[in-house]
Formats: structure tokens, C-alpha cells, sequence
């Protein structure tokens, strides 16, 4: 069994350059996901012209290019209700309407890329982990207008084998739109897309800080080979580092909260047995507070199982011992498969579930907290970042500027999720005793 991301066998990360022939930019984007690549290509396509983006890893190493690949319509965690709470009526209306438009946006976006990634919309199901949360998926059902209802539907639980061929749910809630793609390969496809309109992308080099100097900010990187620093003089920096931002940005680190997620594939399995177990290549996902998501691989020949299956630190081989019971959990006639990959990659959550975008005290941007799902949202984030970089007519709205709390004797070192899991564990389980 490799360790390292199944999607990388078709698309690894590669290196940037690894020197600088220049130590000004327009933009200086730190962090090369789908957030930071997404915010340069907003960027270069309004016509900005020197961006640079920055990674301590090659280029994509981070969450983006390991992920399940799932795309689905975004909502936030919270209630309208629990939303306007925090962030007033009007506010909170605009950060439901930012989760609305992020899918729309990225398939709006795909159409400017030449590179495929094997876009697949063949929708996605949730699975009821108990009766309740069935209930609670038909009375968000029964909320929706009518267009929206056109594109779910409810299957109550006699009729989930028609749809998956599992015992474990209480009910499903189908998802016409969405789908899956090939993470990797996406990234790739923006990669280049982000090259021909001309950003530079630099691997090696883990940005440490900024001072500003007559209206310029100075930017401070480490090549992590040599140890040397390098400064660069840019107009505007951006840090896009969700599950990854390091001690050099303490701001950042006492608002977030990095929560490793863990991933492995199967080998390939008879095409006619999946397609009895996971029918239409449909993505699934489930209303556990501890979940787990699933799907077949681009080819359809395998099984990719993810989830939050440990929350310690941990190797890839630990948290493949989790999720491979909970694959048997879910379809016990495979007893017998094996596991070709298995990998882990950090995510990033907000204390208020909500994602963020705005600027620190410092003068620097900063996109933060995919709260467990970004394929999308870090996608459209990026863009909207953008905007409020250039001063884009407006910007101001919705997530860019929201209120980003953080906890008082925090610093960034979650050594409370290990508790905060377990409890969440005992939340799923206590859910099914009470039936
Ligand atoms: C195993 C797994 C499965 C997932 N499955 C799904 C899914 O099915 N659907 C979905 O929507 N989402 C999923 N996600 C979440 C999704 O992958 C992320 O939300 C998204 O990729 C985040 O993109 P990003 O650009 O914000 O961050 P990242 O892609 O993590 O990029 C951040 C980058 O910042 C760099 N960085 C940080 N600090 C510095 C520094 N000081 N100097 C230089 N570089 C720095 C890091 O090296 C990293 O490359 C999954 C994530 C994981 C890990």
C-alpha cells in the first residue's frame, strides 16, 4: 500500500521555480491551492501583471491536490437563524448567498480550462445516520422553493438499495447537482490555466512574515533547502494557507483550528460489483458529526473512502485501519479487498464553522477555513479574495470582511480535538441507541 494521494499517480504536485530573477511584485500570494491559484487568476485575467505565488511545498502539495474530489451545492454549517445572530440579518443572508453561488462559479470557471479533469455531475447522495437526521433532511426538503426541490429528492429507507447497496443509512437525500472530479487533475488544469495568463509559481520558499516601507509590503521568505531568506517587495500580499499556515502567522493560527482528514482506494474491483454498491458513479456523503464520504474513482473501478478516522496526529496507515472497517461497515461483501493508497492531508475549521476571508491587522489578506469542504468554495473564495485585493465595486459582502472570532489561550496547537472527537463519537453512537 503506497502512502502518498491515489490522484497522484495521474497528476503529482511538481516544483515552481526555485529561484527569484526579481524581488518586486503586483501581487504576492502565499499558499498554492485552489485559493491562492484561483485568487491569481482573477487577478491576472482583471490584467494585473506581476503575481507570484509561494509554496514550502511543490506547488498544490496541500490539501488541494489529495482531497475526495466531491462538489455538491454549499451551505453553511449554521442556521439563517444562528447566522444572523452572529453576523446580523443582512450579512449573514449574503454569506448563505456566498455558499449558494461557489458551485456555480466553479463550473463557470471550468469552462476557461483547456486541461480535463474528469468532471463527472452525476449528482451525489447523503445518508440519514439515524431516523432524526432524516426527518431533519425532509424538513430542510420540505423547506426548499420549488426549483430548488427539482434538483433533490428524498429516499426513505426501504427504497436506499435501489440507490446504494448499504444497511447503514436511515434514508437518503439525493443531490442532482454535483459530482465529483478528479482533484488533481483540476488543479492542474487551474495551474496551467493560472501559467498562460502569465503567474509565476515558486515552491521551497515558506514565507515568515512582512514589514511595510513607503506603501510597499516587504515580504520575507525561507528557502527551505539553503535555510537562505529572500525578501520581496510587493503591492499586496495574500495568505491562502487554510490547514497549513505556520507559526509565521500567529493571527491566522489563533483563529483556526487544522484537523488532519484521511483517504484511502481499493484496488480495482469488478465493474458490475460497483455499480451494484454505488450506482451512476454518485458521490455519498452522510449526517454523522464524525463523517464519512465516498466514491467510485474517475474510471469507476474503485472505491475512495474518506473521513476524520482519527483525531490525533497520525500516519496514513493509522487512519487507514479506521476507515478500512468502516468501508467493511458499509459494505461487508468486501471483505476480502485490498488497499493500493492510502494518505491524509489537513483541513481547516473556523470556531464559528463559517469560512473566512478579509484582511489582518497587518495589511495582509488572507482566505481561511474550508471547515472540512473546499473544492468549490476554495475555488470561488479565491475569486472573491481577488476582488477585494483590487477593490473591486462591491467586494464588501457576504464572507469577504465577516466578523473571524478566535479563542482567548489559543495559539494555534488543537490539543483538545482528541476530547472534542471522542465526544463527537459518542454523539453518533447515542444517536442510534436512542433508536
Ligand atoms: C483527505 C481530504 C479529503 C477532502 N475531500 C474533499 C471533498 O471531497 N470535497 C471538498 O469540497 N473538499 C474536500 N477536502 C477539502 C479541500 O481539499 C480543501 O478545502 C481545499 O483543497 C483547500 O484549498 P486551499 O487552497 O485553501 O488550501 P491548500 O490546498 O491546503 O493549500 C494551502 C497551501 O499553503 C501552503 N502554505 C501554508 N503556509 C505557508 C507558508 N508560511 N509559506 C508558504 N506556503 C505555505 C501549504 O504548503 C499548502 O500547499 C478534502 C481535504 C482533505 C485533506
Amino acid at each position: 500500500m503506497k502512502t502518498t494521494p491515489f490522484w497522484w499517480e495521474e497528476a503529482a504536485p511538481e516544483h515552481g521555480e526555485r529561484a527569484f530573477d526579481q524581488t518586486r511584485c503586483d501581487a504576492l500570494i502565499v499558499g498554492s491551492g485552489y485559493a491562492g491559484i484561483n485568487a491569481a487568476i482573477t487577478m491576472a485575467e482583471a490584467g494585473v501583471k506581476d503575481i507570484f505565488v509561494v509554496d514550502f511545498q511543490r506547488i498544490g502539495e496541500g490539501a488541494s491536490t489529495r482531497s475526495g474530489g466531491q462538489i455538491g451545492r454549499n451551505s453553511p454549517k449554521f442556521s439563517l437563524a444562528e447566522g444572523t445572530r452572529r453576523f446580523g440579518e443582512k450579512r449573514a443572508r449574503e454569506i448563505f448567498e456566498d455558499y449558494d453561488r461557489s458551485l456555480g462559479f466553479m463550473l463557470d470557471r471550468a469552462k476557461t480550462l483547456t486541461d480535463d479533469f474528469e468532471l463527472n455531475l452525476s449528482g451525489g447522495l447523503i445518508g440519514a445516520h439515524s431516523r432524526k437526521d432524516y426527518q431533519n433532511l425532509a424538513a430542510a426538503y420540505d423547506s426548499m422553493s420549488p426549483e430548488r426541490k427539482a434538483k433533490n429528492q428524498m429516499i426513505p429507507e426501504d427504497q436506499v438499495h435501489r440507490y446504494l447497496k448499504t444497511d447503514i443509512y436511515r434514508g437518503l437525500m439525493l443531490r442532482h447537482e454535483g459530482g465529483s472530479v478528479h482533484p488533481a487533475k483540476y488543479f492542474r488544469a487551474l495551474l496551467n490555466r493560472a501559467r498562460a495568463l502569465g503567474v509565476r509559481t515558486f515552491s521551497g520558499f515558506r514565507y515568515t512574515g512582512v514589514t511595510d516601507k513607503a506603501g510597499k509590503k516587504l515580504a520575507t521568505l525561507q528557502d527551505v533547502t539553503s535555510g537562505k531568506t529572500v525578501t520581496i517587495t510587493a503591492d499586496k500580499v495574500l495568505v491562502a494557507a487554510n490547514g497549513y499556515v505556520t507559526k509565521d502567522v500567529p493571527w491566522l493560527r489563533k483563529r483556526t483550528i487544522p484537523v488532519q482528514s484521511y483517504m484511502i482506494a481499493t484496488e480495482q474491483l469488478p465493474q458490475e460489483q460497483l455499480e451494484e454498491l454505488i450506482p451512476h458513479k454518485r458521490t455519498v456523503g452522510d449526517t454523522k458529526h464524525v463523517l464519512y464520504y465516498f466514491r467510485r474513482s474517475p474510471d469507476g473501478s474503485r472505491i475512495l473512502f474518506g473521513g476524520r478516522a482519527r483525531f490525533r496526529t497520525s500516519t496514513a496507515e493509522q487512519g487507514a485501519v479506521g476507515l478500512r472497517q468502516f468501508l467493511l461497515h458499509t459494505f461487508p461483501s468486501l471483505d476480502k479487498v485490498k488497499l493500493t493508497h492510502a494518505w491524509l492531508g489537513n483541513v481547516c475549521f473556523a470556531y464559528d464553522f463559517c469560512s473566512h476571508v478579509g484582511q489582518m491587522p497587518d495589511g495582509t489578506y488572507y482566505i481561511s477555513c474550508c471547515n472540512g469542504g473546499g473544492v468549490s468554495m476554495m475555488t470561488y473564495l479565491g475569486h472573491r479574495c481577488a476582488e477585494m485585493m483590487m477593490g473591486t465595486p462591491g467586494h464588501d459582502r457576504g464572507i469577504v470582511n465577516s466578523n473571524f472570532p478566535r479563542l482567548y489561550f489559543y495559539d494555534g496547537n488543537p490539543w483538545f480535538l482528541p476530547a472534542v472527537g471522542t465526544y463527537y463519537r459518542f454523539l453518533d453512537k447515542a444517536a442510534r441507541w436512542r433508536e
